[in-house]
Protein backbone atom coordinates (compact mmCIF):
# COMPACT_ATOMS: atom_id res chain seq x y z
CA UNK A 1 0.00 0.00 0.00
CA UNK A 2 3.21 2.34 0.82
CA UNK A 3 6.68 2.79 -0.50
CA UNK A 4 8.49 3.72 2.63
CA UNK A 5 11.75 2.80 1.40
CA UNK A 6 11.59 4.35 -1.68
CA UNK A 7 11.01 7.82 -0.04
CA UNK A 8 13.80 7.34 2.32
CA UNK A 9 16.01 6.50 -0.30
CA UNK A 10 15.13 9.98 -1.94
CA UNK A 11 16.65 11.83 1.54
CA UNK A 12 19.03 9.07 2.26
CA UNK A 13 22.05 11.12 2.70
CA UNK A 14 20.57 13.80 4.75
CA UNK A 15 18.72 11.40 6.93
CA UNK A 16 21.63 9.49 7.58
CA UNK A 17 23.90 12.33 9.13
CA UNK A 18 21.10 13.58 10.84
CA UNK A 19 20.34 10.44 12.82
CA UNK A 20 23.82 10.32 13.63
CA UNK A 21 24.09 13.70 14.46
CA UNK A 22 21.24 13.08 16.91
CA UNK A 23 23.02 9.97 18.38
CA UNK A 24 26.16 11.86 18.76
CA UNK A 25 24.59 14.71 20.60
CA UNK A 26 23.04 12.48 22.76
CA UNK A 27 19.68 14.74 23.07
CA UNK A 28 17.12 12.48 22.68
CA UNK A 29 14.45 13.58 24.76
CA UNK A 30 13.04 17.11 24.25
CA UNK A 31 16.50 17.77 22.51
CA UNK A 32 16.34 20.96 20.00
CA UNK A 33 15.48 18.84 17.47
CA UNK A 34 12.23 18.56 19.06
CA UNK A 35 12.07 22.09 19.29
CA UNK A 36 12.65 23.11 15.96
CA UNK A 37 10.24 20.62 14.59
CA UNK A 38 7.26 22.23 16.12
CA UNK A 39 8.66 25.91 15.54
CA UNK A 40 8.74 24.78 11.76
CA UNK A 41 5.69 22.43 11.97
CA UNK A 42 3.57 25.91 13.46
CA UNK A 43 5.11 27.68 10.72
CA UNK A 44 4.01 25.41 7.89
CA UNK A 45 0.17 25.14 9.27
CA UNK A 46 -0.06 28.85 10.27
CA UNK A 47 -0.94 28.10 13.90
CA UNK A 48 0.40 29.40 17.36
CA UNK A 49 1.06 26.54 19.29
CA UNK A 50 2.19 23.08 17.78
CA UNK A 51 2.65 20.71 21.00
CA UNK A 52 4.52 17.07 19.96
CA UNK A 53 3.73 14.01 21.65
CA UNK A 54 3.90 10.47 21.51
CA UNK A 55 1.24 9.27 18.65
CA UNK A 56 -1.73 10.27 16.92
CA UNK A 57 -4.27 8.30 19.72
CA UNK A 58 -2.36 10.36 22.53
CA UNK A 59 -2.39 13.15 20.99
CA UNK A 60 -6.87 13.25 20.90
CA UNK A 61 -6.89 11.91 24.80
CA UNK A 62 -4.53 14.86 25.35
CA UNK A 63 -6.92 17.52 23.79
CA UNK A 64 -9.43 15.82 25.04
CA UNK A 65 -8.19 16.27 28.73
CA UNK A 66 -6.75 19.47 27.80
CA UNK A 67 -10.22 21.07 26.89
CA UNK A 68 -11.44 19.51 30.85
CA UNK A 69 -13.71 16.97 29.51
CA UNK A 70 -15.71 15.25 32.57
CA UNK A 71 -16.95 11.98 32.63
CA UNK A 72 -20.92 11.45 31.20
CA UNK A 73 -20.08 14.20 28.63
CA UNK A 74 -20.91 13.37 25.38
CA UNK A 75 -18.87 13.49 22.33
CA UNK A 76 -20.12 13.18 18.89
CA UNK A 77 -17.41 11.48 16.12
CA UNK A 78 -18.26 10.27 12.66
CA UNK A 79 -19.23 6.05 12.77
CA UNK A 80 -16.88 5.66 9.96
CA UNK A 81 -13.27 6.12 11.09
CA UNK A 82 -10.50 4.44 12.28
CA UNK A 83 -11.06 3.15 16.17
CA UNK A 84 -8.57 5.18 17.68
CA UNK A 85 -11.26 8.29 17.60
CA UNK A 86 -13.87 6.50 19.89
CA UNK A 87 -11.27 4.18 22.13
CA UNK A 88 -9.88 7.85 24.14
CA UNK A 89 -13.38 9.36 24.23
CA UNK A 90 -14.34 6.35 26.30
CA UNK A 91 -11.29 5.54 27.83
CA UNK A 92 -11.81 9.07 29.54
CA UNK A 93 -14.73 7.89 30.71
CA UNK A 94 -16.63 10.10 28.01
CA UNK A 95 -19.84 8.78 26.27
CA UNK A 96 -18.94 8.37 22.37
CA UNK A 97 -21.96 9.27 20.04
CA UNK A 98 -21.39 7.84 16.42
CA UNK A 99 -23.38 9.14 13.51
CA UNK A 100 -23.49 8.29 9.59
CA UNK A 101 -21.13 9.66 7.36
CA UNK A 102 -22.01 10.88 3.73
CA UNK A 103 -21.50 8.60 0.87
CA UNK A 104 -20.07 10.25 -1.25
CA UNK A 105 -17.25 12.15 0.64
CA UNK A 106 -17.02 9.41 3.77
CA UNK A 107 -16.96 12.56 6.64
CA UNK A 108 -19.07 13.43 9.13
CA UNK A 109 -23.03 13.80 8.20
CA UNK A 110 -24.03 17.07 9.07
CA UNK A 111 -27.61 16.35 9.32
CA UNK A 112 -26.80 13.44 11.39
CA UNK A 113 -24.69 15.12 13.80
CA UNK A 114 -27.32 17.82 14.56
CA UNK A 115 -29.64 15.37 15.61
CA UNK A 116 -27.12 13.57 17.56
CA UNK A 117 -26.84 16.73 19.81
CA UNK A 118 -28.28 16.83 23.66
CA UNK A 119 -28.03 19.00 26.58
CA UNK A 120 -25.12 16.40 27.09
CA UNK A 121 -22.98 17.48 24.45
CA UNK A 122 -19.73 19.16 25.02
CA UNK A 123 -17.61 18.33 22.09
CA UNK A 124 -17.94 17.25 18.35
CA UNK A 125 -14.75 15.01 16.59
CA UNK A 126 -14.76 15.77 13.07
CA UNK A 127 -12.29 13.41 11.66
CA UNK A 128 -10.81 14.26 8.28
CA UNK A 129 -11.24 11.07 6.45
CA UNK A 130 -8.87 9.29 3.65
CA UNK A 131 -7.16 13.39 3.32
CA UNK A 132 -10.22 15.51 2.78
CA UNK A 133 -11.67 18.39 5.02
CA UNK A 134 -14.95 17.67 6.91
CA UNK A 135 -17.43 20.08 6.64
CA UNK A 136 -16.34 22.73 9.02
CA UNK A 137 -18.13 25.26 8.13
CA UNK A 138 -21.48 23.84 9.09
CA UNK A 139 -19.25 22.11 12.08
CA UNK A 140 -18.04 25.29 13.74
CA UNK A 141 -21.69 26.85 13.26
CA UNK A 142 -23.24 24.27 15.39
CA UNK A 143 -20.37 23.56 17.71
CA UNK A 144 -21.00 27.72 18.23
CA UNK A 145 -25.02 27.35 18.84
CA UNK A 146 -24.83 24.97 21.31
CA UNK A 147 -21.31 26.09 22.93
CA UNK A 148 -19.27 23.10 21.97
CA UNK A 149 -16.10 21.92 21.30
CA UNK A 150 -14.40 20.85 18.09
CA UNK A 151 -11.57 18.73 18.00
CA UNK A 152 -10.03 17.67 14.60
CA UNK A 153 -8.64 14.62 14.36
CA UNK A 154 -5.99 15.36 11.40
CA UNK A 155 -3.92 12.16 11.42
CA UNK A 156 -5.31 11.25 7.75
CA UNK A 157 -5.27 15.06 6.23
CA UNK A 158 -1.95 16.72 6.90
CA UNK A 159 -1.09 19.25 4.58
CA UNK A 160 -5.18 19.76 3.21
CA UNK A 161 -6.36 23.05 2.89
CA UNK A 162 -10.01 23.91 3.76
CA UNK A 163 -11.68 27.26 1.95
CA UNK A 164 -14.45 29.11 3.77
CA UNK A 165 -17.09 30.83 2.23
CA UNK A 166 -15.57 34.02 2.41
CA UNK A 167 -12.28 33.15 0.74
CA UNK A 168 -10.34 32.49 4.20
CA UNK A 169 -7.83 29.57 3.74
CA UNK A 170 -7.11 27.54 6.68
CA UNK A 171 -4.73 24.39 7.09
CA UNK A 172 -6.74 21.27 8.08
CA UNK A 173 -6.19 20.82 11.98
CA UNK A 174 -5.76 24.88 12.54
CA UNK A 175 -9.82 25.27 12.13
CA UNK A 176 -11.29 23.83 15.88
CA UNK A 177 -10.37 24.54 19.16
CA UNK A 178 -7.82 22.12 19.14
CA UNK A 179 -6.75 19.71 15.91
CA UNK A 180 -4.76 16.43 16.05
CA UNK A 181 -2.17 14.07 13.90
CA UNK A 182 -0.45 11.26 13.57
CA UNK A 183 3.07 10.58 11.85
CA UNK A 184 3.09 7.14 11.96
CA UNK A 185 5.00 6.15 9.55
CA UNK A 186 2.37 5.11 6.68
CA UNK A 187 0.78 8.74 7.25
CA UNK A 188 1.46 11.64 5.00
CA UNK A 189 4.15 12.99 7.47
CA UNK A 190 5.72 9.81 8.51
CA UNK A 191 8.49 9.59 10.97
CA UNK A 192 9.79 5.77 11.32
CA UNK A 193 8.38 5.00 14.46
CA UNK A 194 5.93 6.85 16.51
CA UNK A 195 5.12 10.16 16.56
CA UNK A 196 1.98 12.38 17.15
CA UNK A 197 1.32 16.36 17.70
CA UNK A 198 -1.47 18.49 19.32
CA UNK A 199 -2.33 21.92 17.07
CA UNK A 200 -4.11 25.23 18.80
CA UNK A 201 -4.21 28.80 18.67
CA UNK A 202 -5.37 28.85 22.09
CA UNK A 203 -2.61 30.16 24.52
CA UNK A 204 -4.60 28.89 27.60
CA UNK A 205 -5.28 25.59 26.01
CA UNK A 206 -1.63 25.29 24.66
CA UNK A 207 -0.35 26.10 27.79
CA UNK A 208 -2.71 23.59 29.87
CA UNK A 209 -1.60 20.55 27.09
CA UNK A 210 2.18 21.42 27.06
CA UNK A 211 1.54 20.46 31.30
CA UNK A 212 -0.46 17.55 30.76
CA UNK A 213 2.22 15.58 28.24
CA UNK A 214 4.50 15.91 30.61
CA UNK A 215 3.07 14.22 33.73
CA UNK A 216 0.58 17.34 34.52
CA UNK A 217 3.72 19.76 35.32
CA UNK A 218 4.26 23.22 34.78
CA UNK A 219 7.31 23.51 37.10
CA UNK A 220 9.61 20.64 37.46
CA UNK A 221 8.19 18.31 40.04
CA UNK A 222 5.54 20.32 40.96
CA UNK A 223 2.56 18.08 39.27
CA UNK A 224 -0.29 20.51 39.07
CA UNK A 225 -2.97 18.09 37.10
CA UNK A 226 -3.01 14.64 36.04
CA UNK A 227 -1.22 14.32 33.01
CA UNK A 228 0.70 11.40 31.39
CA UNK A 229 4.09 10.83 29.53
CA UNK A 230 3.73 11.40 25.93
CA UNK A 231 6.52 12.53 24.01
CA UNK A 232 7.83 12.61 20.25
CA UNK A 233 11.79 11.77 20.76
CA UNK A 234 14.49 13.70 19.33
CA UNK A 235 15.80 11.24 16.21
CA UNK A 236 11.49 11.32 15.23
CA UNK A 237 11.32 15.11 15.38
CA UNK A 238 14.95 14.94 12.61
CA UNK A 239 13.41 13.00 10.69
CA UNK A 240 10.44 14.76 10.32
CA UNK A 241 12.13 18.01 10.16
CA UNK A 242 14.12 16.66 7.00
CA UNK A 243 10.28 15.42 5.20
CA UNK A 244 8.34 18.79 6.43
CA UNK A 245 9.72 20.36 3.26
CA UNK A 246 8.79 17.86 1.34
CA UNK A 247 5.42 17.80 2.33
CA UNK A 248 3.27 19.65 -0.21
CA UNK A 249 5.51 17.98 -3.36
CA UNK A 250 4.40 14.35 -1.06
CA UNK A 251 0.98 15.82 -0.96
CA UNK A 252 1.26 16.82 -4.72
CA UNK A 253 2.74 13.38 -6.03
CA UNK A 254 -0.33 11.75 -4.29
CA UNK A 255 -2.62 13.75 -6.51
CA UNK A 256 -0.97 13.31 -9.41
CA UNK A 257 -1.46 9.32 -8.38
CA UNK A 258 -5.15 9.82 -7.74
CA UNK A 259 -6.03 11.98 -10.90
CA UNK A 260 -4.48 9.25 -13.16
CA UNK A 261 -6.63 6.12 -10.94
CA UNK A 262 -9.85 8.94 -11.02
CA UNK A 263 -9.75 9.12 -15.12
CA UNK A 264 -8.86 5.42 -15.93
CA UNK A 265 -11.96 4.89 -13.72
CA UNK A 266 -14.61 7.84 -14.40
CA UNK A 267 -16.23 5.91 -17.57
CA UNK A 268 -16.93 2.35 -15.50
CA UNK A 269 -20.43 2.06 -13.88
CA UNK A 270 -19.41 -0.30 -11.67
CA UNK A 271 -16.56 1.95 -9.72
CA UNK A 272 -17.03 5.34 -7.68
CA UNK A 273 -14.25 7.18 -7.82
CA UNK A 274 -13.37 9.80 -4.80
CA UNK A 275 -15.03 13.29 -4.69
CA UNK A 276 -13.73 16.03 -3.43
CA UNK A 277 -15.54 18.66 -1.73
CA UNK A 278 -15.19 22.20 -3.23
CA UNK A 279 -14.15 23.88 -0.11
CA UNK A 280 -11.26 21.20 0.73
CA UNK A 281 -7.91 20.39 -1.04
CA UNK A 282 -7.50 16.31 -0.66
CA UNK A 283 -4.08 14.80 0.05
CA UNK A 284 -5.18 11.35 -0.68
CA UNK A 285 -4.20 9.56 2.57
CA UNK A 286 -6.26 6.83 0.57
CA UNK A 287 -7.40 6.90 -2.63
CA UNK A 288 -11.08 4.62 -1.77
CA UNK A 289 -13.20 3.49 -4.59
CA UNK A 290 -16.66 2.01 -4.17
CA UNK A 291 -17.72 -1.10 -5.70
CA UNK A 292 -21.15 -2.01 -7.35
CA UNK A 293 -22.92 -4.40 -9.25
CA UNK A 294 -19.39 -6.60 -8.43
CA UNK A 295 -18.31 -8.58 -5.21
CA UNK A 296 -15.62 -6.36 -3.33
CA UNK A 297 -14.27 -9.35 -1.25
CA UNK A 298 -13.39 -11.04 -4.53
CA UNK A 299 -11.67 -8.34 -6.25
CA UNK A 300 -9.69 -7.59 -2.87
CA UNK A 301 -8.66 -11.17 -3.58
CA UNK A 302 -8.09 -11.15 -7.02
CA UNK A 303 -6.02 -8.35 -6.57
CA UNK A 304 -4.19 -9.73 -3.93
CA UNK A 305 -3.33 -12.81 -5.60
CA UNK A 306 -2.06 -10.39 -8.48
CA UNK A 307 0.47 -9.17 -6.33
CA UNK A 308 -1.41 -5.76 -5.80
CA UNK A 309 -1.86 -4.64 -2.21
CA UNK A 310 -5.58 -3.20 -1.37
CA UNK A 311 -7.27 -2.27 2.28
CA UNK A 312 -10.49 -2.84 3.17
CA UNK A 313 -10.68 0.81 5.18
CA UNK A 314 -12.90 -0.17 7.01
CA UNK A 315 -14.72 -3.44 7.38
CA UNK A 316 -16.46 -2.96 10.52
CA UNK A 317 -18.83 0.31 11.32
CA UNK A 318 -17.53 1.42 15.08
CA UNK A 319 -21.09 1.07 16.22
CA UNK A 320 -21.07 -2.52 15.83
CA UNK A 321 -17.53 -3.00 17.12
CA UNK A 322 -17.87 -5.08 20.48
CA UNK A 323 -16.01 -2.88 22.60
CA UNK A 324 -18.17 0.38 21.55
CA UNK A 325 -21.98 -1.18 20.99
CA UNK A 326 -24.39 0.68 22.85
CA UNK A 327 -28.45 0.19 22.81
CA UNK A 328 -28.95 3.58 22.48
CA UNK A 329 -27.63 3.18 18.36
CA UNK A 330 -30.16 2.09 15.36
CA UNK A 331 -28.75 0.28 12.37
CA UNK A 332 -31.11 2.48 10.52
CA UNK A 333 -29.37 5.56 11.86
CA UNK A 334 -26.07 4.10 10.11
CA UNK A 335 -27.50 3.02 6.61
CA UNK A 336 -24.76 4.58 4.70
CA UNK A 337 -21.65 3.02 7.15
CA UNK A 338 -23.93 -0.07 7.09
CA UNK A 339 -23.26 0.12 3.33
CA UNK A 340 -19.77 1.55 2.63
CA UNK A 341 -17.95 -1.43 4.52
CA UNK A 342 -19.51 -3.73 1.66
CA UNK A 343 -18.48 -1.68 -1.09
CA UNK A 344 -15.10 0.06 -0.43
CA UNK A 345 -11.82 -0.51 -1.50
CA UNK A 346 -8.52 1.23 -1.14
CA UNK A 347 -6.45 1.14 -3.47
CA UNK A 348 -1.80 1.43 -3.06
CA UNK A 349 -1.47 5.52 -2.53
CA UNK A 350 1.99 6.66 -2.12
CA UNK A 351 4.39 9.22 -3.20
CA UNK A 352 6.47 6.63 -5.28
CA UNK A 353 3.80 5.09 -7.54
CA UNK A 354 5.03 4.97 -10.91
CA UNK A 355 2.63 4.96 -14.50
CA UNK A 356 3.65 1.61 -15.12
CA UNK A 357 2.63 0.09 -11.85
CA UNK A 358 -0.81 2.62 -11.54
CA UNK A 359 -1.37 0.99 -15.22
CA UNK A 360 -0.90 -2.42 -13.98
CA UNK A 361 -3.29 -1.75 -11.24
CA UNK A 362 -5.94 -0.25 -13.39
CA UNK A 363 -5.87 -2.93 -15.69
CA UNK A 364 -6.28 -5.63 -13.30
CA UNK A 365 -9.17 -4.46 -12.00
CA UNK A 366 -10.85 -3.30 -14.83
CA UNK A 367 -10.11 -7.05 -16.69
CA UNK A 368 -12.49 -8.07 -13.32
CA UNK A 369 -14.96 -5.34 -12.87
CA UNK A 370 -15.56 -5.73 -16.31
CA UNK A 371 -15.84 -9.22 -16.78
C1 LIG B 1 -3.75 6.77 12.44
C2 LIG B 1 -4.94 7.41 13.00
C3 LIG B 1 -5.03 7.74 14.38
C4 LIG B 1 -4.05 7.27 15.40
O1 LIG B 1 -2.73 7.61 15.20
P1 LIG B 1 -1.58 6.74 15.91
O2 LIG B 1 -0.36 7.59 15.73
O3 LIG B 1 -1.51 5.44 15.21
O4 LIG B 1 -1.94 6.60 17.35
C5 LIG B 1 -6.15 8.43 14.82
N1 LIG B 1 -7.14 8.76 13.99
C6 LIG B 1 -7.11 8.45 12.67
C7 LIG B 1 -8.26 8.85 11.81
C8 LIG B 1 -6.03 7.75 12.14
O5 LIG B 1 -6.02 7.44 10.85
Amino acid sequence: MVDLLGQYDNIQEQVDLKILEVVKSAAYINGPEVHNFQKELENYLGVKHVIPCANGTDALQIAMMGLGLKPGDEVITADFTFAATVEVIALLQLTPVLVDVEKDTFNMNIKALKKAITPKTKAIVPVHLFGQCANMEAVLEIAATHDLFVIEDTAQAIGADYTFKDGTKKKAGTIGNVGTTSFFPSKNLGCFGDGGAIFTNDDDLAHIIKGMVNHGMYKRYYHDVVGVNSRLDSLQAAILRIKLPNLDAYCEARKKAATYYTNAFSENSNITTPIISDFTTHVFHQYTIQIQHVDRNALHQHLLDNGIPNGIYYPVPLHSQKAYVDARYKEEDFKVTNELIDTVLSLPMHTELDTEQLDFIITTILNFVNK
